[in-house]
């Protein structure tokens, strides 16, 4: 594989991924690239396309496992400050999709904007809450938004609105390689009354997820109905453990780890929640997770 000599500049080789993820294990990218500014994106973008080379975008980390053995190819994150750029229109904001989606609320709700105080407490950046449809029983990111500037594989930027976007379950059409940026369309709030809802969201998160320890959040969708953590627990495996990985006590939907687990201890766990509910409730779950 050709090497991204071209960029040296701003890739590592053979950079470990762990750090990177909330679940703080896995292998090593080829090259973890960190273009400084669109124009230099578009060029690490191409040069990948045109030399053949796999390419992944890396948010915040907090949805992804990487296998132990690392992935081929360029890992490119957004983490210069050109890629959090946030603007307020009146009740529309702009973010950047490198920036932390705390961020954007934060901002949000400093200008009396409400409705993405709803997401409080989900960690990340924009660009992997758009791209998954971030969100909870009380909404999810897609409701608000209004557009979506993206880059194709080639380094091609577009913009989509209304009709064009669709979001679902975890999902969503924003499916180009890169998301860049998106509008957010809010509504005018009071920041005591939207603090208090975002206090409030904040309090069951803590009381229901196992917060402090390292997880990479859900790991399966909900089927349509039912729950997925139900599921694992009604099948006794809350707290079962795999080397160093173990099913939550707190939320039988989260895996956390202890020191030394590696990601294959997760992906045994992953396996076997999966073939016990298919045994016992004949449901297949779908990661919720992406494995790298
Ligand atoms: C403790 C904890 C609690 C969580 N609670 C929730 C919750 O309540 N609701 C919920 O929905 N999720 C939750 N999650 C999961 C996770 O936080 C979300 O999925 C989050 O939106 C992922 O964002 P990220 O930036 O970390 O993306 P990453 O994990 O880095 O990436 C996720 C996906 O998005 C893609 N991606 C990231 N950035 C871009 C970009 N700029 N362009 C194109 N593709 C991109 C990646 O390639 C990957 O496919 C939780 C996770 C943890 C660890």
């Amino acid at each position: 594989m050709p090497i991204l000599d071209a960029f040296k500049d701003i890739s590592l080789h053979d950079e470990p991924l762990g750090p990177y993820t909330w679940m703080k294990i896995g292998g090593p990218a080829q090259f973890l690239v960190r273009p400084r500014n669109p124009d230099e994106l578009s060029e690490v973008v191409r040069y990948c396309h045109d030399e053949q080379i796999p390419v992944r975008m890396l948010g915040g980390g907090s949805n992804i496992l990487v296998r132990d053995e690392g992935v081929s190819g360029a890992v490119i994150q957004l983490v210069d400050a050109s890629f959090a750029q946030m603007s307020i229109d009146g009740a529309t904001v702009k973010a950047g999709a490198g920036a932390a989606l705390s961020q954007l609320i934060s901002h949000s709700v400093k200008a009396e904007l409400a409705g993405l105080e709803t997401l409080s407490g989900i960690p990340g950046t924009v660009g992997g809450a758009l791209r998954g449809n971030a969100g909870g029983r009380s909404g999810d990111i897609g409701q608000f938004v209004d557009s979506v500037t993206t880059m194709n594989a080639k380094g091609e930027i577009s913009t989509r609105r209304g009709n064009d976007l669709w979001f679902g379950y975890r999902e969503s059409n924003v499916d180009d390689l890169v998301i860049l940026e998106a509008t957010f369309a809010l509504a005018p709030g009071d920041s005591q009354e939207i603090t208090r809802r975002m206090r409030k969201l904040w309090i069951m998160k803590k009381a229901t997820q196992p917060l402090s320890f390292q997880s990479a959040g859900c790991i399966f969708k909900n089927p349509r109905g039912l729950s997925a953590g139900s599921l694992i627990e009604q099948a006794g495996l809350k707290g079962i453990r795999v080397g160093q990985a173990e099913i939550s006590d707190r939320h039988a939907n989260f895996i956390v780890t202890h020191p030394n687990a590696r990601s294959e201890d997760v992906l045994r766990l992953i396996d076997l929640a999966r073939s016990k509910i298919s045994e016992q409730f004949g449901v297949d779950l779908e990661l919720e997770i992406k494995i790298w």
